[in-house]
């Protein structure tokens, strides 16, 4: 067991870094931070938990436990990972009092922290800024197209890829292919990564009003692209922006000082050119509709004919969120505003359902509205009876059903929602 201290939360530091590493660094999303985190990890016989590609071009969370199952895990994916049974390995392991470091999106951090139900000591959570996870329906969707066009499979996506130097990275993406031939999409050729950063067309619902954004974080370390670094911080080699919450981080942090760069920064100066840090992106109402002709047409003529927006479409959108950004600008305040708005939600489908279905001696109301359910799983790996099965909607995200003959009504899923309970 590693010893990684006690977890004290406390306002951020935060971080230029990268890794010495230059291969590894190109390999990355933007500096390598994630894998010189997690190879420290498993070289002190720790585990890492994180997403991984899978059969059928779907995403899923795997727990690897040495340097090349890092590989695996390395490099952002952008449709929605599936966490499988991983919460509840997870939980096996640190019973087992061992290490375990877990990335995922903000809302996964929660979702596991919720089901643990106590801090673990020996839990390490890595989080990161989160634009919001994509729609696996419209990931396979546009795969399945290219490989049409090359007549072989693809075998490995990578996206963000920094042939041309990282700022150009985001609309660049490498696809290897079964017979050894691989392309390089370039900004005009790039539908998918078009459709999510350019029109937000397959973002989850849920992220449309992300509850996990800003400050305090329930992990113990957020990664994130540092846009806007100060130049002498920046060779276009990509640059992570690392925020250090607690005292259990800090150490981990410490950890790997050797293998990396890293020039400490003011917190308060940093978010400027990151907006997702406190912002939620605004999802195309015309989301449905491109999700559903999907079933019918092609991917890259459904992205150009669902992303042409009039000027007055465009304007409202970017007051929208300009009026969402002077609404979070509270983000640097520990006693966050989004408190409030969790209560209202525990009022509007937490408590109030669940004390119903209690009484009535019902299935509770995991959520009414698609945008309610993060997909984070933790209901599903509470379930004692595993009642709850996490199905794909006609929008390709999982979503919990509960089958009624198993559920004894016990509300444990309810309690452990993040999105219906209160951040502490
Ligand atoms: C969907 C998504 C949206 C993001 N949005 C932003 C943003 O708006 N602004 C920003 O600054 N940074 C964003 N990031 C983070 C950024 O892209 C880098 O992942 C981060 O800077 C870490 O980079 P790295 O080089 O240290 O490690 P990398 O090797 O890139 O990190 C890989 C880690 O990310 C995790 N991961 C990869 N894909 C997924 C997934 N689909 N679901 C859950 N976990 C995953 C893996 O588990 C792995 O642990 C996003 C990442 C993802 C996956
Ligand atoms: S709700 Fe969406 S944007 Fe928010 S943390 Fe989860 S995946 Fe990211
Ligand atoms: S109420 Fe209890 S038994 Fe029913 S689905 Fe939820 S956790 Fe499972
Ligand atoms: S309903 Fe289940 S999957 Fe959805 S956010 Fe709540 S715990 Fe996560």
């Amino acid at each position: 067991m590693m010893d990684i201290g006690a977890n004290k939360p406390a306002l951020p530091k935060a971080y230029a870094a990268w890794t010495k590493d230059a291969n590894l660094r190109f390999k990355s999303t933007s500096g390598g931070i994630f894998s010189e985190l997690a190879f420290f990890v498993v070289s002190e016989g720790g585990h890492v938990c994180g997403a991984k590609y899978a059969s059928n071009h779907r995403i899923e969370h795997c727990i690897v436990h040495n340097a090349s199952g890092i590989e695996e895990l390395r490099q952002s994916k952008y449709a929605q990972s599936d966490m499988a049974d991983n919460y509840a390995r997870i939980r096996e392991l640190l019973r087992n009092n061992e290490t375990v470091a877990f990335c995922g999106t903000p809302c996964q951090v929660s979702g596991l922290k919720k089901y643990l139900g106590e801090d673990s000591v020996n839990l390490i959570s890595i989080d990161f800024i989160c634009r919001g996870v994509n729609s696996p329906k419209a990931y396979q969707s546009w795969l399945k197209e290219i490989e049409e066009q090359e007549k072989s499979k693809a075998v490995n996506i990578w996206f963000k890829y920094k042939d041309r130097g990282w700022k150009a990275s985001p609309k660049r993406t490498r696809i290897l292919f079964e017979d050894g031939h691989s392309k390089v999409l370039g900004q005009d050729q790039n539908a998918f990564m078009e459709g999510y950063l350019g029109s937000n067309l397959y973002i989850r619902k849920s992220c449309g009003a992300c509850r996990f954004k800003g400050l305090p974080r329930e992990s113990d370390i957020t990664l994130a692209d540092f846009w806007g670094a100060d130049p002498q911080f920046d060779t276009d080699q990509g640059t992570s922006l690392v925020l250090v919450h607690t005292e259990k981080g800090q150490r981990l942090w410490e950890s790997i000082a050797g293998r990396i760069e890293t020039h400490e920064q003011e917190l308060f100066d940093i978010f400027e050119k990151n907006p997702m840090f406190d912002s939620s992106v605004n999802i195309s109402p015309r989301s449905d509709r491109f999700l559903e002709s999907l079933n019918h047409y092609r991917f890259s003529d459904m992205v150009k004919k669902y992303s042409k927006i009039s000027i007055g479409e465009k304007i409202k959108r970017k007051l929208i969120f300009c009026i969402r950004k002077t609404r979070s600008q509270s983000h640097l305040n520990t006693t966050n505003s989004r408190t409030d708005c969790q209560n209202k939600t525990v009022r509007k489908h937490g408590k109030g359902k669940n004390l119903a279905g209690k009484l009535l001696n019902r299935p509770p109301l995991l959520y009414r509205r698609r945008k309610d359910c993060t997909g984070c799983s933790a209901c599903y790996a509470v379930c004692p009876m595993q009642a709850i099965s996490l199905r794909a909607e006609k929008d390709g995200f999982l979503y919990p059903r509960i089958a009624s003959e198993k559920c004894v009504c016990c509300q444990r899923c309810v309690a452990v929602c993040p999105m219906k309970t209160q951040k502490n």
